[in-house]
């Protein structure tokens, strides 16, 4: 990037407070990829960026690039969705924020991918206007690992490559896929997938938006699909989720009540 003054539609991710008055943000815009910046005075000029900063805001963002720092540099933000309805309803607000936090650790500043922005700003409206949250969390996870190169491997056997019958299939997050009987022998960590689960996570992974929307999955689908997606998102960023161990604690707190 030059040194100079730019405008990119940006989603924030994540913010802290800096100092006395500046805030550290990370965004993913649609011509810039991830971006991290400063906004100095943010908390002290409330005119300035008034309630536009927030964590899953979509907004007009104008910043200055320079060499010498590695933080652009805030100069206006104009909100341009502020998603009220997600954030008004616990679900989809902590979906909401696992979808942010995803984003965040899977991509990597300097990698421009315009069609990631479009899927995170997509998702964030569908699930606003209803889309099954669950559902959609599994459908953005293997969206967004396809576009990243990372789609695991879910029709033949990542090893030899063969198809076999077998209604009940093993994922392995280490071999980047579906292992058949004979190539997991000695393999740890397996994990369970019924074939219909794996036939509709790989379908998923082709599809926008609108035909996401049509599809009925099944609850097993769900269970399943999370935990292949989860274990093998954990294998390739080293690392759990924050926001997951939220998910996972609201889940129980609801199942107790
Ligand atoms: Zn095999």
């Amino acid at each position: 990037m030059k040194r100079g003054l730019f405008k990119t539609g940006a989603v924030v991710l994540n913010s802290f407070d800096y100092g006395e008055s500046d805030r550290i943000l990370t965004f993913y815009t649609l011509s810039f990829g991830k971006l991290r910046g400063i906004a100095k005075g943010a908390r002290r000029s409330k005119k300035r960026f008034v309630g536009n900063l927030d964590p899953m805001s979509r907004l007009d963002l104008v910043f200055f690039h320079s060499d010498k720092s590695e933080l652009v540099r805030v100069e206006e933000v104009k909100l341009a969705d502020a998603f009220p309805g997600l954030k008004a309803d616990i679900d989809s607000l902590s979906v909401g924020c696992y979808l942010l936090e995803l984003t965040s650790e899977m991509t990597r500043e300097g990698q421009v991918m315009p069609q990631v922005y479009t899927l995170l700003t997509g998702f964030l409206k569908a699930i606003e206007e209803g889309a099954d949250p669950v559902a959609f969390t599994r459908f953005f996870e293997i969206r967004l690992l396809s576009m990243l190169g990372y789609l695991p491997h879910l029709d033949a056997c990542v090893v030899c490559r063969k198809t076999d019958n077998d209604t009940q299939k093993r994922f392995s997050s280490e071999r980047g896929g579906i292992v058949c009987r004979p190539c997991s022998i000695g393999s740890a960590g397996l994990i369970p997938v019924s074939s219909a689960t794996a036939g509709m996570l790989a379908m998923s992974a082709k599809l926008d938006i609108d035909k996401l929307r049509r599809l009925k999955p099944n609850a097993a689908f769900m269970e399943e699909g999370e935990r292949l997606l989860y274990d093998f998102i954990k294998f390739q960023i080293g690392k759990e989720l924050k926001t997951k161990r939220f998910l996972e604690k609201m889940r129980k707190a609801e199942a107790r009540a």
